[in-house]
Order: C-alpha cells, then sequence, then structure tokens
C-alpha cells in the first residue's frame, strides 16, 4: 500500500512538473487607471473623434462633444475594424431629460458582428418585457437582474462575447456566448448566441468569425464614452 501511494504521490508529482514547464508564461499587461484603458486595448472612442467608426454608409456623423458622442439620427455607427472574440468595456447614458417610455425611452444598444444586441435602454423605473429591458440579450434572455443608474449617469458594460460560427459541413452554428457586466454587477452568465437578433445590419452568422461592432440609432439622444475592446 505504502509502495502504492509512494508510486501516486511520484508520477502527481511528475505531471505537476510537466504542467508547470508546458505553460507559457502570460503576457504583461499594464492595467487601466480611472479611465485609461489596459495597455493592450485596441480603443474605439476616447472622447474625441469618430476615426475607427463609419456610417451605415459613408462617415459617422454622430455629435461629439465634451467627451462623448451622441446618437444623432444620423444611423447605427460600425467600427472600421472587425473583430471575433474579445472583451468589451462601453460606457453610456441615456438623456438625463426623461421623454417616452418603454423602448421608446434612451433606446440604444450594442451589436457584436452588427448581429446580436445587448440592449442599452433607460431602465431605470421603466417597465419594459424582460428581454428587452437595459443588459438584455435582446429577444433571447432578460438580465440576472436591473442593474440601472438613474437617467442621465454613466453606466458600464463590461462584455465578454466568443462569437458563433458555421458548423463545420457549412450547415447549423457553433454558438458563441456573452457574458455581461452592468455597473460591476453580473447581469449575463456565458448564454449562448446562436442568431442574429432584431434590426441587425446583417442575417446570417458570420462566415469568417468576425465582424463589426455597430452601436444602434434607435432615435434616441444616448450618449456614449471610453470605449475600448481587447481581441481574445
Ligand atoms: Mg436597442
Amino acid at each position: 500500500m505504502k509502495t502504492l501511494i509512494r508510486w501516486f504521490a511520484a508520477a502527481g508529482g511528475l505531471s505537476l512538473a510537466v504542467c508547470a514547464a508546458d505553460w507559457p508564461e502570460p503576457p504583461v499587461v499594464t492595467p487601466g487607471t480611472g479611465t485609461a484603458p489596459p495597455s493592450d486595448a485596441v480603443v474605439l472612442f476616447d472622447g474625441r473623434d469618430l476615426s475607427r467608426w463609419r456610417g451605415q454608409q459613408g462617415e459617422a456623423r454622430w455629435k461629439v462633444a465634451d467627451g462623448f458622442a451622441e446618437v444623432n439620427g444620423t444611423g447605427n455607427l460600425f467600427t472600421k475594424q472587425e473583430f471575433g472574440d474579445c472583451q468589451l468595456h462601453i460606457e453610456w447614458a441615456t438623456p438625463p431629460l426623461v421623454a417616452g417610455n418603454d423602448q421608446g425611452r434612451g433606446n440604444s444598444g450594442v451589436y457584436f458582428h452588427g448581429r446580436y444586441e445587448i440592449q442599452i435602454l433607460d431602465s431605470y423605473q421603466n417597465k419594459t418585457y424582460p428581454d428587452g429591458q437595459a443588459g438584455a440579450f435582446y429577444g433571447n434572455r432578460p438580465p440576472l437582474v436591473n442593474a440601472s443608474r438613474p437617467p442621465g449617469e454613466w453606466q458600464t458594460y463590461d462584455i465578454i462575447f466568443r462569437a458563433p460560427k458555421p458548423g463545420e459541413d457549412g450547415k447549423g452554428v457553433v454558438p458563441g456566448s456573452l457574458t455581461v457586466f452592468h455597473n460591476g454587477v453580473l447581469i449575463q452568465d456565458h448564454v449562448p448566441v446562436k442568431a442574429p437578433t432584431t434590426a441587425a445590419a446583417f442575417n446570417d452568422v458570420s462566415p469568417t468569425g468576425k465582424g463589426p461592432l455597430m452601436l444602434q440609432d434607435h432615435g434616441n439622444p444616448v450618449r456614449y464614452r471610453n470605449i475600448w475592446l481587447r481581441p481574445l
């Protein structure tokens, strides 16, 4: 028996040693401080210009002033660069002067690949259907909780997106996933992503596994600032 235990201990020790030797050293990333992004992030909007974005056709024409970009009825914005799996940080604020209700109050949205929407809405004391409120994976999954701040206050989403992909034989879909923190609170926990949501810019699953990030113009003057992304 003692011999057996010694043998397992030795085998365990050996496998630990092998594992330790096999792991590559993680790259060094300088974390952000305050509103500064981590050192390996792609900065998509730093409050100054929309040079990394385009409109549905032609240039991005949302209003930029005082360190934020504001929806102004000129259409959805798309990043010029395309991304696959990624970590996204984005800050947004719905209008301080409340107008409208339900889906007509502070509506915008973040679409991964131009296809899969995490809803932006003024969901502070504003009833709507659960899978359409702020933080919903629109039409698919309500948020676990409503972590909304009052209208006019800056709010954050930190999102981990894993892209769905076409099946191996070109049929079906290998699902991706979305994990979302709203103002630091977990609201979507690795939910499956299989098909584009309402008002997507494309109806298919991206054949390349990549696509632009899209911000929705839903006709309400929602503001954005400090948008950065880390490809995974
Ligand atoms: Mg929306």
